[in-house]
C-alpha cells in the first residue's frame, strides 16, 4: 500500500503552490494517473482527506486523468496501447522494449481561489 506516500507528496506539491499563489482554498486537483503505477485513484482520494484535514488543501476535488499503458515497436515503429499485459506488437509480431507512457504520476494542474 503506497497510496499513503505518493497522496503526501501530491498533498505537499499543491500546498506549496498554494501558498505561493496566496490561494484562499484549493477547489480541484487535476492528476495525470498511468495504468502501470499500479496506484488505486479510490484509495488516494481517501488518504487525501486525512492528509489535507485543516490546511487550504481540505475538501478539493481530485480528477484523476488515466493514461493508457503504450508501448513503442522498434522493429516497425507502431506506437500501441497494452492490454493484459501483452508487449507483442500487433503490426509485426515484435515484442516491444519501450514503454513510452503509463507511468506518470503527476499533478497536471490546480484549480484555486
Ligand atoms: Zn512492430
Amino acid at each position: 500500500m503506497h497510496e499513503l506516500g505518493v497522496t503526501e507528496s501530491i498533498a505537499g506539491i499543491v500546498l506549496r503552490h498554494a501558498n505561493m499563489n496566496g490561494a484562499r482554498r484549493v477547489l480541484k486537483v487535476n492528476i495525470k494517473l498511468g495504468e502501470l503505477t499500479g496506484i488505486v485513484d479510490r484509495y488516494v482520494s481517501f488518504y487525501w482527506d486525512m492528509v489535507t484535514k485543516d490546511t487550504v488543501a481540505q475538501g478539493a476535488e481530485l480528477n484523476f486523468v488515466k493514461v493508457p499503458t503504450v508501448a513503442y515497436c522498434n522493429r516497425c515503429r507502431e506506437e500501441f496501447r497494452i492490454e493484459e499485459y501483452d508487449l507483442t506488437c500487433p503490426r509485426c509480431g515484435e515484442v516491444a522494449s519501450d514503454i513510452i507512457s503509463g507511468r506518470e504520476f503527476v499533478v497536471e494542474s490546480i484549480e484555486i481561489e
